[in-house]
């Protein structure tokens, strides 16, 4: 018999009728004698509301009421979704996150797992119960509400699974499986039947959503096998594992974009030791996480330093460099918010030369101009005017031929 971590996302959730679709699911595996537990998300478009409702009243909500707001979206579809699993005659336990006991930190609305413990879990699963569990959410050392961040019942599943040394994570979607790109952009974009957790890993950093960044971490970190499957059509989704030697790598395996950068420049600033902390630390300061930076070579005793943001913190990063390029006596500061950053991911990519020359020549056929460029062992990202993500994407998809096995 084997121990199975689904989690339902959002969308597979979104009614009540998708509720009911989701129990019968449910019953299904029960049926195959798997011990099951199951992970929800809210139901679609409710954690945007109430993050709206927060909003309506107050700019700047503290993080524990907004943690306690947020939790609600969740609490309510472990209830309805144990209520459609009892209709039917199944035993279904309900747990918050709290009533679980996931320890977080309590860095609210962020807040990283410390520890699960599992007794109740399995206590539950031994009296023969699904148990359904809250996502995204868990509680501190003083019992504080927190949440994860956006997506994080992704990272909620993976933990349980690891925690309950499951045999596998499913996560159910409203996609069947990982592609080599996000198919609403690309209609061509090709299911991947297996993908390693590094690609993953730097897919989901890059901007790919279907997984929170976290939950590949800890399915890495604690070797747990995670598939991602759609909610809606039978299939056997993509698998992420660990690298092994009999896999075919493919050159290049995906394109991930995110479209929320922007990004900041700093001209003619003294080109001394010390001058990226002055330039940085002050963002730092104010929370701000940095993606990409680039000094240029100095002349003249002065150099030009260049660093982008999420698009959120554009503004708030703006004041700040502003502030710093006159105490430093800068030249100028420049900012673009509307820039997106274009990455082409691939383990294959480690004993081929040339792949970035192919991705150049791509765009440059397209007349599409770079701005940044950032590499690592197994990814290139670049960074483009937003009104070319599309066209990058798409260009690079054939040239990289991924919509062929
Ligand atoms: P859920 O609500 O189930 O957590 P998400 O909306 O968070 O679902 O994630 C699924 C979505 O991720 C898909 O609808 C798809 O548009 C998007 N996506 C982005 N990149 C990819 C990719 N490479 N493969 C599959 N889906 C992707
Ligand atoms: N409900 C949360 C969100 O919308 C968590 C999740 O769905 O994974 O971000
Ligand atoms: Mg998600």
């Amino acid at each position: 018999m084997a121990l199975i971590v689904q989690k339902y996302g959002g969308t597979s959730v979104g009614t009540v009728e998708r509720i009911q679709q989701v129990a019968k699911k449910i019953i299904k595996h029960q049926q195959a004698g798997d011990d099951l537990v199951i992970v929800v998300s809210a139901m679609s478009g409710e954690t945007n509301r109430l993050v709206a409702l927060a909003n309506e009243l107050n700019d700047r909500p503290r993080g524990r009421e907004l943690d306690v707001l947020l939790s609600t979206g969740e609490q309510v579809t472990i209830a309805l979704l144990c209520m459609a699993l009892q209709q039917q005659g199944i035993n279904a336990s309900s747990f918050t996150g709290s009533q679980v006991r996931i320890l977080t930190d309590n860095t609210h609305n962020k807040a990283r797992i410390m520890e699960i413990d599992d007794n109740k879990i399995r206590s539950a699963l031994a009296n023969g119960h699904v148990v359904v569990v809250a996502g995204f959410q868990g509680c501190d050392k003083d019992g504080n509400i927190t949440t994860l961040g956006r997506g994080g019942s992704d990272t909620t599943a993976v933990a349980l699974a690891a925690a309950l040394k499951a045999d596998e994570c499913q996560i159910y979607t409203d996609v069947d499986g990982v592609y080599t790109t996000d198919p609403r952009v690309v209609p061509e974009a090709r299911r991947l039947n297996q993908v390693t957790y590094e690609e993953m890993l730097e897919m989901a950093s890059l901007g790919a959503k279907v997984l929170q960044i976290r939950s590949v971490e800890f399915a890495r970190n604690y070797n747990v096998p995670l598939r991602v499957l759609s909610s809606f059509i039978e299939g056997g989704g993509t698998l992420i594992t660990a690298e092994d030697p009999t896999m075919e790598k493919a050159v290049i395996s995906g394109i991930a974009f995110n479209r929320d950068e922007a990004k900041l420049t700093v001209l003619g600033v003294p080109d001394h030791p010390g001058i990226a902390t002055q330039i940085l630390g002050p963002i730092a300061k104010e929370n701000i996480e940095v993606d990409m930076i680039i000094q240029n070579t100095g002349y003249e005793g002065t150099t030009d330093f260049t660093f982008t943001v999420h698009r959120n913190d554009y503004d708030s990063a703006l004041k700040v460099l502003q502030k710093t390029a006159e105490s430093l006596n800068a030249r100028e500061v420049t900012g673009d918010n509307k820039i997106t950053k274009v990455s082409v991911i691939g383990v294959g990519m480690r004993s081929h030369a040339g792949i970035a020359n192919t991705m150049f020549e791509t765009l440059a056929n397209e007349n599409i101009n770079i701005s940044m460029i950032s590499t690592s062992e197994i990814k290139i990202s670049v960074v483009v005017d937003e009104k070319y993500l599309e066209l990058a994407v798409r260009s690079l998809h054939t040239a990289f031929n991924l919509e062929k096995a």
